[in-house]
């Protein structure tokens, strides 16, 4: 393994700045090869490629390098760096969330006070959130579905009308331009709301909860402002014609409803009212926002399972299904009474597929299926590749804001002109009453038909995808769904990334029905008896080509089998998902993964790389580690945490000296220290301070999660002089290992506790390294399986 070596202070006197001065807990390390902090490294090369001034203790950095790096703090895409170099990096800049529950003294002292009646509170108060959030997501889908629904049908309308008579009078252009004119303003407010409102609302949200779920602070992804601009936007993108569905935005949306009811107030418009304050941690939120993402997912399909969770238990699984089940209930119930059918139940989620009434196969059918899979795999791959290409030439190029919003309204405005020539050029008609759609276009079709080209266009793409799967035989031809497919391919696939809110599901599920159709087609045409129903095979087709796309399994089977309502079609649709799976595994990652890579965020897999078992924690740790006294002079603690980016502070005793490190005691952590300082607790080591100014968890709940930053803290000469008992704050208990621990062992250890820092020590309990998310997250299998160690960007 080729470890980066020297430390923080080579590195600081590299580039040419002052490290920080504090040498005391810094003994030199002779403990494996010194890592000292590759990060550190990169941050310092950071600043003073920016015209640095002074390093610590206040930073100030000239220009407009600092600009860019502050306005670009809340974006997805920190860095473009693979774009740039194509090198495969990990962006330093991704913080982790401490989902490890810290056992000091003060919580001790809370959890010894609470009554058995407390904890009956806290047990219904999880329960209440979570069904708070299961009705404020439902509620959500339905307005996205309403005003979706009521947006659409005055664009068709229009859009019909002006068509129907430019076909007599010769002005078709017209009706183009007026299509333009609609999806143009349309996308053009969708991207606004991303662009200038929040610009990590753009996407589906998906890759960035399944980041925070795994452990990493993706910047304003679960804030209020978010929610907005991803719900208006969706709304707007769906309704400005672009290949996008609204589910994807419904889980992150249901994300930020979990994370933001359970902290009982809105930081950004700080307004607190002061309830569910036992859950302002990152651990407990977690679980909401886990909770969310499953409402959201029971709003769209009306099945609620994901598989974007890192972390599981029992009590967990059922109040998730609680806030599904609400979630689903409320959409139905609102559903209902805005079709004014109050007691119909029966819309579950915002996608439903109707109900086949008949879906048999046999093991023929289940061979051609599963070639269906590796043609769902294969086409999959194309997508995720071509998309890649696209996304690195869009960080590369398209930076500014306005050639983002530019590229919004340009791929609404192609849209819009490749259905029209689609429409116009291929011409296969159908007899009216044959389609449930509402605005059937005759075009250049007899009378008492209408282009059932038109059918795939000129409705949400939801309709679509049901036009398609229950249309009856003769509806569409091969030749109209292979021009449909592939122009529909290419728009889908630049148009995942764009700066607007979109969601995949819905566009790979019409591709894949389109040409799954057409293979039921070819087949009907070729054994009319055996094969009669092309609807079968274009549902198998949107099957495979989402798996190929997105590369989930179980949480697509059971969406699939929920939006089909047909249980005896789960083999077939499980078969299809895994044969896509495998296929496109093989030439790259799922979309979201792709995206997160990209991204370059320092996410941990489900299970440590291969050959990991024989690398050691003394290979994987920093060393030497900044370390903390238990009682520790402000000024020391205030220079360190001006000087170091690091989060955690092992807290040792005894004297440090060539080749001896403290003796293990603990972890503290950097918002521990900056509350503890912000609120005065200097001791000076008198034993009774603690009495005279009683301190509780509460306290730093009150600032979390936006603790104040070292420079924000007002203290004085004679505040830097006292000195602070950090036995009380710190964890005396963290996890810890022997310097001999194995990289698979440590990996497990992160992965299935959260852990956001695990301190590694000798046979004597002295402290030798440190290990982070970072550390680990360098270490990645190669092709071959070999272990490969990636370099991190500042
Ligand atoms: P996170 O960013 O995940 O919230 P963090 O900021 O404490 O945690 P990282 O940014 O992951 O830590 O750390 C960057 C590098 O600095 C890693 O290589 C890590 O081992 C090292 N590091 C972290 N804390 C210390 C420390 N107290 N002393 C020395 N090195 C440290």
């Amino acid at each position: 393994l080729n470890n980066p070596a020297g430390t923080a202070a080579s590195a600081a006197a590299a580039a040419g700045v002052p490290a920080a001065s504090s040498s005391r807990p810094r003994a030199t390390s002779d403990y494996g090869s010194i890592r000292a902090s590759a990060l550190h490294q990169a941050r310092l090369r950071i600043e003073s490629d920016v015209d640095c001034v002074s390093y610590a203790p206040d930073v100030t950095v000239e220009g407009t390098e600092r600009q860019r790096l502050v306005d670009n703090s809340g974006e997805w895409y920190f860095e473009s760096q693979h774009a740039v170099s194509g090198e495969e990096l990990l962006s330093a800049k991704f913080e982790s969330l401490d989902y490890d529950t810290c056992e000091n003294s003060l919580w001790a002292a809370e959890d010894q006070s609470r009554t058995v009646w407390d904890l009956r509170r806290i047990e219904l108060c999880r329960w209440l959130v979570h069904l708070l959030i299961g009705v404020v997501t439902g509620a959500i889908a339905f307005f996205i579905d309403v005003c979706i629904e009521q947006l659409a049908k005055v664009k068709y309308r229009y859009m019909k009308s002006m068509l129907d008579r430019c076909i007599f009078h010769d002005c078709l252009i017209y009706a183009l331009l007026l299509w333009i004119a609609f999806n143009f303003i349309f996308v053009l407010i969708a991207s606004c709301l991303t662009v200038f409102g929040e610009p990590v609302a753009a996407g589906s949200g998906i890759p960035q909860i399944k980041c925070f779920l795994n452990g990493i602070q993706v910047p304003r992804v679960v804030r209020l402002r978010t929610l907005v601009c991803k719900v208006l936007g969706v709304l707007f993108s769906v309704v400005g014609g672009l290949a996008v569905g609204k589910e994807g935005p419904m889980i992150h949306s249901g994300s930020v409803v979990g994370a933001g009811l359970s902290q009982g107030r809105a930081a950004s418009f700080k307004f607190d009212l002061g309830i569910f304050e036992y859950f302002r941690t990152d651990a407990e939120k977690r679980d909401f926002v886990s909770g969310g993402a499953a409402a959201g997912v029971a709003a769209a399909f009306g099945a609620p399972v994901g598989e974007g969770a890192s972390f599981w238990n029992q009590g967990l699984t059922w109040r998730i299904f609680f806030s599904s089940m609400t979630s689903s209930f409320t959409l139905a119930f609102l559903l209902g009474f805005y079709r004014g059918i109050p007691n119909d139940l029966s819309n579950p989620g915002l996608i439903s597929f109707g109900k086949f009434d008949k879906l048999d196969y046999d093991l023929l059918h289940l061979a051609i299926f599963a070639c269906m899979g590796v043609v769902g795999g294969l086409s999959g791959a194309l997508f995720n590749t071509l998309n890649e290409h696209l996304t690195k030439f869009r960080h590369r190029y398209v930076t500014s804001k306005l050639g983002q919003l530019t590229e919004a309204v340009l791929v609404a405005s192609i849209t819009a002109v490749t259905s029209f020539v689609l429409i116009y050029t291929v011409r296969s008609c159908q007899p009216l009453g044959s389609d449930q759609m509402e605005y059937p276009v005759q075009m250049y079709c007899p009378d008492g038909k209408f282009s059932s080209m038109a059918a795939l266009l000129f409705q949400t793409p939801e309709a679509a995808v049901r036009s398609l799967l229950h249309d009856p035989v003769g509806t569409y031809s091969v030749t109209g769904l292979i021009a449909f497919c592939l122009p529909y391919l290419l728009i889908a696939t630049w148009t995942y990334g764009v700066m607007v809110p979109s969601g995949l599901f819905i566009p790979s599920l019409l591709i894949g029905a389109a040409w799954g159709r057409g293979v039921g087609i070819g087949l009907n045409l070729l054994f009319p008896t055996h094969f009669t129903d092309p609807g079968k095979f274009a549902l198998i087709g949107a099957a495979a080509q989402l798996g190929g796309i997105v590369r989930m399994t179980i949480s697509l089977s059971v969406i699939l089998i929920e939006a089909t309502g047909n249980v005896l079609f789960g083999l077939p649709i499980m078969v299809v998902l895994m044969v896509a799976k495998w296929v496109g595994d093989y030439f790259g990652t799922g979309i979201y993964d792709m995206h997160i890579e990209l991204a370059s965020v320092p996410l941990l897999p489900w299970e440590p790389p291969s050959r990991s078992a024989a690398v050691s924690a003394q290979a994987v740790m920093s060393s030497p580690v900044t370390c903390l006294y238990r009682q520790e002079r402000v000024s020391r603690i205030v220079e360190i945490l001006r000087a170091e980016p690091h989060n955690g502070f092992p807290v040792v005793s005894g004297d440090l000296g060539p080749g001896t490190f403290g003796t293990f005691e603990g972890l503290v952590t950097r918002n521990q220290l900056i509350c503890l300082l912000d609120m005065r607790l200097f001791d000076d080591g008198d034993p009774n301070f603690h009495l005279a100014n009683p301190v509780s968890l509460s306290d730093f709940r009150r600032v979390y999660p936006r603790f104040p930053s070292v420079r924000q803290l007002q203290l004085s000469e004679a505040d830097l002089m006292k000195s602070v008992d950090l036995g009380r704050y710190m964890n005396p208990a963290p996890y810890m290992v022997l310097h001999t621990c194995s990289l698979a062992r440590i990996f497990r250890l992160f992965r299935g506790l959260g852990l956001r820092h695990l301190v590694v020590i000798d046979h004597r309990n002295q402290v030798v390294g440190l290990v982070t998310r970072k550390d680990l997250a360098r270490f990645r299998a190669t092709h071959t399986g070999d272990l490969k160690e990636l370099q991190f960007t500042g």
